[in-house]
């Protein structure tokens, strides 16, 4: 196997000048070159910087976080968003992480805004990082983020290797073997086939080219400019790389969920504990099904287990599905009417009772945004119900 990769990576090598050069002609008459798709590229006189111009580090790395498993489409309006409400640096380390996470709403990962924020602490007290090393640093950033941003920012020489990259350059070589455990082997091909004297557009070259023609599925294998060197495009197949371990079903689970009501018409909410999927986040509380138990008895079981409270169950609300990276997930959420005991957070930060209208004000995960909706249709279906 060493031989093959060290033979892989000589034939690299020798054609790295050509592909490098195709690529970068490639990408200034098809690449993502829009302010309008990558504002954080452009200068404040709306061009793209010449090599020796650098760009404003903090709209490039709030990007570069955000694209971290986030595609460019998705990323965008929040990235505007967040330069709106917090344009610098100090206003992101003085914001609360409330208001951070609102501002992420919805984009998923959420540790990363928490890392986002403490990293802000760090930064506006010291200049913006020079290195590797001193990204790296910084919480949630790992070398390809700090070598993009590097990269993007200074035009410093730094290859990539993001999801995309892997993916490219798995099927440029055929490469047999999942790219995570040849890592070593594809940084040095990143590192061979960069642009010295214009790394920032060959990186972008690379991040578009995965993005928009070597697609997970179905690549455009006529549009691009690597075809007559890519050994997947030449074996008539390119979707048969990467090669992937072969991969396990998700589990899935059944969680029980109350959107318990009070007297005087508010709901409770309360935060996750800061450690974990979705931490810091707001949601209705519940927990998971036990096997032979009704999904109402769930319900009741958790909320007392989970804050001291004793609900009546009611009618469903809304039932939906939601699938993580590790596991599918079906939220079955019952409307309950609150009848005992102050909630206590057991198993979280703290519980609060809301006017469903505030309900805004609070970061929640994507599936709890959905059952929010549910309740506002209901209430609004009521209150119509009422008056005829
Ligand atoms: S020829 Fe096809 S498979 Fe090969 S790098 Fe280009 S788009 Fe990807």
């Amino acid at each position: 196997m060493r031989q093959r990769s060290s033979a892989e990576h000589r034939d690299l090598c020798a054609l790295a000048p050509e592909l490098s050069e195709s690529l970068v002609a490639w990408w200034e008459v098809h690449g993502r070159k829009d302010p309008a798709l990558k504002p954080w590229m452009f200068r404040a006189d709306g061009r793209w910087p010449a090599p020796e111009e650098a760009l404003d580090p903090y709209g490039i790395w709030i990007a570069e976080v955000m694209l971290q498993q986030t595609q460019l489409a998705v990323v965008l309006p929040y990235w505007r968003r967040w330069m709106e409400v917090l344009p610098t640096v100090e206003a992101l380390a003085a914001a609360s992480l409330d208001q951070v996470r609102l501002q992420w709403q919805g984009l998923g990962y959420y540790s990363r805004a928490r890392r986002l924020h403490d990293a802000a602490q760090t930064l506006e007290t010291q200049r913006w990082p020079r290195s590797l090393e001193g990204w790296t640093a910084l919480p949630g950033i790992g070398r390809t983020t700090a070598a993009s941003i590097l990269s993007s920012v200074f035009n410093d020489p730094l290859p990539i290797l993001d999801g995309n990259v892997k993916r490219v350059l798995a099927r440029l070589k055929a490469h047999p073997r999942p790219p995570a455990r040849d890592d070593a082997l594809f940084w040095s091909w990143s590192e061979a086939l960069l642009d010295p004297l214009r790394p920032r557009d060959f990186n972008q070259a690379l991040m578009d080219l995965g993005a928009t023609v070597c697609t997970p599925r179905q690549p455009s294998c006529t549009l691009c400019p690597w075809r007559l060197h890519c050994v997947a495009y030449a074996a008539g197949d390119p979707n048969r790389w990467p090669v992937t371990d072969a991969s396990k079903p998700l589990p899935f689970q059944v969680i029980g969920v109350g959107v318990v009501v009070n007297a005087a018409g508010e709901v409770l909410i309360d935060q996750r504990l800061e450690e974990g999927l979705l931490g810091g986040m707001w949601e209705f509380p519940g927990g998971k099904q036990e096997v032979g138990e009704a999904i109402e008895a769930t319900i009741a079981r958790e909320l007392r287990e989970e804050l001291a409270i004793e609900v009546q169950v009611g009618e469903q609300l809304i039932a939906l599905d939601h699938a993580y990276s590790h596991k599918k997930l079906r939220f079955v959420v019952h409307l309950c009417r609150w009848i005992a005991g102050e909630p206590k957070p057991l198993a979280s930060q703290q519980v609060c009772w809301v006017k469903p209208q505030s309900l805004s004000d609070y970061p929640f995960p994507a599936a709890n945004a959905r059952m929010i909706a549910a309740l506002i249709d209901h209430l609004r279906a009521d209150t119509l119900s009422q008056l005829s």
